[in-house]
């Protein structure tokens, strides 16, 4: 798969994508991604890529020319024209099932804003979709470009060992993830649970749904109502709401 990132400050994205697992993916020719400087792409004599936003107002935004002749190059150098995404908190956002989908695209052309946004004329002209990371502003799109790009290449084949390695995860099941332990059985006096320890397959996997149950019903309830969820978890959540019930009424009893 390859990511083409637009940015202002190509720097920045390289020294990360070209870290850790997607740096990994990328010398191994699992993905390629490329940092495109906007700046590069204008005419203007002193390189200016920002102008102030007509009918007044704060701050400065960036031009439509720029950022169309970026595209452009990437779409020559593709032969094809790319998914193109506009980082923005106005966007939809974004979910693992939509990664998933953007991780079987051959490309993704990915746009960052910075100052106050974008010119709308070159949004409406070239993007396919507005992604945000979260309700909160940044500074500019470079970190949420790195955060799409992280999530998507982790799901490419081959950048992990194995589909396990995120099919287990949090939220690709639309349940939260098993708590887990490591080495030593014993720390600060806390223990391992015991089931981890007997080997027993089928009691493990067990134990980890009902935590994934448990988990996600007391940390995030709305995750419930779109889980794939079977007749025993349904059963395994009813007699765990019981419990908590119960204790709570327990409690209420005590001085
Ligand atoms: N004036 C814009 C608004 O109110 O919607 C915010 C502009 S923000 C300071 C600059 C750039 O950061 C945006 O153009 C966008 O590319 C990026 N950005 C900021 N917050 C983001 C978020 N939550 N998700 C994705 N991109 C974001």
């Amino acid at each position: 798969m390859r990511f083409d990132i637009a940015t202002l400050f190509p720097a920045m994205c390289e020294t990360v994508v070209n870290e850790s697992i997607t740096g990994r993916a990328i010398r191994a020719g699992l993905m390629e991604c490329y940092c495109h400087d906007i700046r590069a792409y204008t005419q203007d004599k002193h390189r200016r890529v920002d102008d102030t936003p007509y009918g007044g107002g704060m701050g400065m935004l960036m031009q439509a020319e720029p950022i169309y002749r970026c595209f452009l190059d990437i779409e020559a150098q593709l032969g094809e024209r790319p998914h193109v995404i506009y980082m923005s908190p106005k966007g939809t956002r974004l979910t693992q099932q939509r990664v998933a989908e953007l991780s079987r695209l051959p490309n993704l052309f990915i746009l960052c804003g910075h100052y106050e946004g974008v010119d709308q004329r070159v949004l409406d002209k070239i993007v396919n979709e507005e992604i945000s990371i979260g309700d909160y502003v940044l500074t500019g799109g470079e970190l949420p470009a790195l955060v799409l790009v992280d999530t998507v290449a982790r799901m490419c084949e081959g950048v992990l060992s194995s589909e396990e390695c995120f099919t287990q995860e949090s939220h690709y099941s639309g349940l939260l993830e098993y708590p887990q332990y490591t080495r030593p059985p014993e720390w600060e006096g806390m223990t391992v649970p015991d089931v981890l320890l007997t080997g027993h397959h089928a009691n493990i996997e067990k134990w980890r749904r009902e935590q994934m149950l448990m988990l996600t019903y007391d940390k995030r309830k709305d995750m419930l109502k779109s889980a794939q969820l079977s007749e025993k978890d349904i059963k395994f959540l009813q007699s765990y709401k019981k419990q908590l019930a119960q204790k709570a009424a327990q409690g209420q009893q005590e001085p």
